[in-house]
């Protein structure tokens, strides 16, 4: 019995005990962390499938008072739901983490990543409501007010455009460009000015800004008033040009529509003409009519190509001109490319 009591007090038992209960308390220490994990992951998990069939308000209250999501964590899901193209989802994670942001800056984010997606789903009304309310908190927000502009232009509300814009241009963002875009779009819709009124407006506006230069032939094309071609770049109505009548472009300088005459109507194409265009020329003397051309609009911003033309890439809302490339096509698929 006392060398027993002698063995409880030898100091390497002592160790022995400490060792032990290091261990212990690191191996509980691991055990509890994989466990959180987990249940915060079954969290997330339970949280994204109520989600699925959330249906009105109540549901968010619900969601509130059942999940301590962090509101970091919200924002991260709301993008990703938004990037995937699942607006109602990320709407309804924006709208819920706004009720538990803890400070402007993060209110801040939310309200404008809410108003962009908004935007994005094409909910346009909502979205201008969102970032007025932003603007109201921040009014030097320039992301707000340059995606606000391009949402009043959207709904034919030039004239707030425009004043959006002047804030812009006191917050030192050059806005010139949009400025007479929109300028031009309001004339075209004004239904007090007559045409000759409507095609002086433009013309000034094409001086001052190349990218109404298209309006304007688009406009005098439809009503039939006579323009001088070479005030507007061929570059940027090439698929314009193709589809009207010779009449209209015969006494141009430029290489670039003294090239399409030759496409269509044989003879020399100029130097320096495009390849596609040189090509159909030559076709053209061969008596070839299979072969025609197509066209293709890329972004000069951030290089997306649409089949369609665009003022503002719907990509990345950057207003200008974008580039057209030709596309030799066999002629049968012509009625495809619609301008
Ligand atoms: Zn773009």
């Amino acid at each position: 019995m006392d060398t027993l009591f002698l063995e409880y007090r030898d100091p390497i038992f002592g160790i022995i005990i400490f060792f032990a209960i290091v261990f212990i308390i690191a191996f509980l220490n691991y055990w509890w962390g994989i466990f959180k994990s987990k249940e915060e992951r079954y969290s997330i998990e339970r949280f994204m499938k109520r989600f699925e069939v959330m249906a009105d308000a109540d549901e968010y209250k619900k969601l509130l008072d059942e999940f301590s999501i962090s509101s970091e964590s919200l924002g991260l899901l709301a993008h990703s739901y938004s990037k995937s193209g699942e607006y109602e989802k990320a709407i309804g994670i924006y709208l819920i983490a706004l009720k538990r942001v803890r400070n402007k800056d993060e209110k801040q984010y939310f309200l404008f990543e809410l108003g962009k997606t908004y935007f994005k789903a094409g909910f346009l009304r909502r979205s201008a409501d969102i970032f007025m309310e932003l603007l109201r908190l921040y009014p030097r927000h320039k992301e707000a007010l340059k995606l606000l502009t391009v949402i009043y232009e959207q709904l034919k509300e030039y004239q707030r455009a425009l004043e959006v814009m002047d804030s812009l241009e006191e917050l030192g963002v050059e806005v010139e460009s949009e400025k007479s875009f929109v300028k031009a779009l309001q004339v075209l819709n004004d239904n007090s000015k007559t045409n000759q009124k409507k095609y002086e407006i433009l013309l000034d506006l094409t001086k001052k800004e190349p990218l109404v230069g298209r309006i304007l032939f688009a406009f005098a094309k439809k009503e039939a008033l006579r323009l001088d071609i070479d005030l507007i770049d061929a570059n940027n109505i090439l698929d314009l040009l193709w589809e009207s009548d010779d009449a209209l472009i015969k006494n141009s300088s430029q290489t670039l529509i003294k090239a399409i005459l030759a496409a269509k109507n044989g003879g020399e194409a100029p130097q320096d003409a495009p390849f596609e265009l040189e090509m159909l020329t030559m076709l053209k003397k061969q008596n070839y009519t299979k072969a025609t051309v197509g066209f293709e609009y890329t972004c000069t911003c951030c290089k997306g190509t649409f089949p369609v033309h665009f003022y503002r890439c719907p990509s990345c809302y950057t207003l200008k001109n974008p580039h057209i490339s030709l596309l030799l096509i066999k002629n049968e698929h012509e009625k495809y490319y619609a301008f």
